[in-house]
């Protein structure tokens, strides 16, 4: 498959700013039906997960179990790279997607492998795995129905559990039926029929199989792969080779910390009680197995996420990637995910994003957030997604060291990246279309703060825009400098008559 339509896409996507990005997602009436069916459903799973009183322990025990693995992660990550080691598997560690794709490369070169077929996995996205082996002739098969749907369109995934989210019916059988060469319905159950059809051939005769890793227990030395296809469980057990790329932030403590993180995962991305397959693998082929692959290669990618230990930008490190902070934001569910121009979308891909580059990509993506705060409040491993996104916002605009490099494992050169804050220009707001809006609002948010840093400041000007909400009508208000841009389509409340001061100090005057 080439890859060059998918670097030309990108290329016309980063050219665009997110503001331009996000107005022609919106114009799209076919991603705007497709993201309100899927977003709605899968929002819908995500708030039920959490207001559900046998999700309150759950998801205190969950978000527990990740921050007792941050606490010590090296030290975990040393640990389960023994334990793998002793159950037969190959452990490598990479600092960064180039050391990660030439590792990759090189079990590939070593194995003679001609075609691979891969479960879906965020980790190889995010180093651009698929590129790296089909520029060494490689062929390179998606085999999770969403990821092979966006390989067909030669796309990006929009959605971290959804991959082709953004795709409607139609869509997928014109993609499908140019795949085989004649009209397929738009009927669901025949797509699928063929997907199986066309991928069985490339499990059986594939020599590698990629995946990801979902969680990886330390004390059992276990693999652990959450799918609902199936797909997985092919991709491991019928090619001779298995490589599993695993961030780091991957390993658990203990086989029965899956107990709480698997129902947290698969209630909280879909509400299913457990997802329809979870494969839990403990290394190769065993003689007298009739499955497995012979060889088993597990690589910890790091990629400037052990920079976050101990900053304040740990806490993302906790993520799941169950996708709920997507479904509820009222950003990505207008905009959806390639709009983002990011490997991972919504609010975790709007925070990941700049750490995981060090602040040379998406810094402007934590401008794409209202900051309702839904993200935060869906989040089952209790991560401060609106916090981080505030103090992302500041941290990008202000150079300086936000992140320090990360200490390098032993014989581990870092790859280059500098710290947050220190990438080139501030990107500014998504609604800056010249330097002279940029400038304008930065004085102006500049001032804003000055002034309501002092409470006699606040008080004053609290009391000129509840006079000025009395006096201007509404319309007029939209039009003002700053929020002309921002007010269309949203509501603009006024202040209110009286300020609660007020209101308080009459109320106790009444003897209330
Ligand atoms: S940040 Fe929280 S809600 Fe979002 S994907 Fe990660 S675990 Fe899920």
């Amino acid at each position: 498959m080439t890859p060059e339509p998918v670097v030309a896409e990108a290329q016309t996507a980063a050219r665009l700013s997110l503001a331009d990005r996000a107005r022609r997602a919106i114009e799209d009436e076919h991603l705007q039906t497709a993201l309100a069916k899927v977003t709605a459903a899968l929002g819908a799973e995500g708030t039920a997960a959490r207001t559900d009183p046998d999700m309150v322990d759950r998801r205190r025990r969950g978000a527990a179990i990740r921050r007792e693995v941050l606490a010590d992660l090296d030290g975990w990550l040393d640990r389960l790279q023994t334990k793998l080691e002793s159950r037969g598997i190959t452990v490598h560690r990479a600092a960064g997607p180039e050391e990660a794709r030439q590792i990759v490369l090189g079990i590939a070169r070593e194995e003679g492998v001609r075609l691979a077929v891969k479960s879906k996995s965020m980790a190889t996205e995010e180093i651009h795995l698929n590129a790296a082996l089909e520029g060494e002739g490689i062929e390179v098969v998606e085999t999770d129905l969403g990821e092979y749907i966006i390989q067909l369109a030669r796309e990006m995934p929009s959605h971290i559990i959804a991959p082709a989210v953004h795709k409607t019916v139609p869509q997928v059988a014109a993609l499908f039926s140019e795949a085989a060469g004649e009209a397929l319905p738009n009927d669901r159950t025949a797509l699928c029929a063929f997907a199986r059809q066309r991928l069985r051939s490339k499990f059986l005769s594939a020599e590698m199989g990629i995946t990801g890793v979902n969680f990886a227990a330390v004390d059992t030395g276990t693999i652990v792969l959450v799918t609902n296809e199936g797909n997985g469980r092919m991709c491991t057990s019928l090619p001779r080779v298995h490589v599993a790329v695993m961030p780091v932030e991957k390993v658990i403590p203990r086989f029965e910390d899956l107990g709480v993180l698997l129902p947290l995962l698969t209630r909280t991305a879909t509400g299913q009680r457990l997802s329809t397959y979870v494969s839990m693998i403990t290394g190769p082929r065993r003689p007298g197995e009739v499955d497995g692959p012979e060889k088993l290669h597990v690589l910890f990618l790091d990629h400037n996420r052990r920079s976050l230990l101990g900053t304040p930008y740990e806490e993302m490190l906790c993520c799941i990637r169950c996708g709920a902070c997507l479904n509820v934001c009222p950003v990505y569910r207008r905009i959806g995910g390639h709009a983002y121009d990011a490997v991972y979308s919504g609010p975790m891909g709007a925070v990941l994003t700049p750490l995981l580059s060090g602040g040379t990509e998406g810094r402007d993506l934590p401008d794409a957030s209202s900051l309702c705060g839904a993200c935060s409040e869906v989040c089952p491993v209790g991560i401060p997604l609106a916090d981080l996104l505030v103090r992302l916002r500041a941290d990008l605009r202000d150079p300086g060291p936000a992140v320090p490099p990360a200490a390098p494992w032993p014989g581990h050169a870092p790859e280059a990246a500098s710290a947050v804050g220190e990438a080139g220009d501030a990107p500014g707001h998504p609604g800056d279309t010249t330097p002279g809006s940029r400038a304008a609002r930065r004085i102006g948010f500049g001032v804003w703060a000055r002034v309501w840093a002092s409470p006699t400041g606040y008080r004053l000007t609290a009391a000129a825009a509840r006079r000025l909400g009395q006096l201007a009508p509404d319309a007029l208000i939209r039009k003002a400098p700053l929020v002309s841009g921002w007010g269309q389509g949203r509501d603009i409340p006024l202040p209110a008559a009286r300020s609660f001061r007020q209101r308080l100090a009459s109320r106790k005057e009444e003897g209330w």
